[in-house]
């Protein structure tokens, strides 16, 4: 099901062009638009979810194969040194596209200036950790 507003769904029916890299029956992968770096790749589901976290588990499963075979693609043919495979889920998470999709971005160097593989330690200390920990692992007994 598309949602005419999104621009993502529109892409998906043709309305708004890209440069598509993969499509299948449930997945559609193309160029981000504003390349993190060369080859930055958007990974989505053709059907509208809102975001990673209400993805149904075939659909999200679907995603990660073709995001895993796009990242392996991207060091063999654009001799990537690594890749980054991240989604982001909310606006609080820079979300900005709201429909769900991961990005896949081939690294180069170390030193290309990208710091999400450098993310900033925050101030939890050692002894809220165990408090955090209890409160997840309660969370999953739901
Ligand atoms: P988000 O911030 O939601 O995790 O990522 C959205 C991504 O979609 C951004 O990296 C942005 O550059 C990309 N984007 C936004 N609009 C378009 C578009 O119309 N076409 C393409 N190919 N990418 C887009
Ligand atoms: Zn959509």
């Amino acid at each position: 099901m598309n949602n005419p507003s999104c621009i993502f769904c529109q892409i998906v029916t043709g309305k708004i062009p890209a440069n598509k890299i993969y499509e299948d029956d449930h997945i559609l992968a193309f160029l981000d638009i504003q390349p993190a770096t060369m080859g930055h790749t958007l990974v989505m589901t053709k059907h509208h979810y809102d975001n990673f976290l209400s993805t149904p588990k075939d659909d999200m499963h679907w995603m990660m194969n073709v995001a895993q075979r796009i990242g392996q693609i991207q060091m063999t043919m654009l001799n990537a040194r690594g890749v980054n495979i991240l989604t982001n889920a909310y606006p609080a998470a820079g979300q900005t596209v709201l429909h769900v999709h991961m990005h896949v971005i081939p690294r180069y160097s170390p030193d290309d200036r990208l710091r999400i593989d450098m993310l900033p330690a925050n101030k939890t200390t050692d002894h809220q950790l165990p408090l955090i920990a209890a409160q997840l692992v309660e969370g999953l007994k739901l």
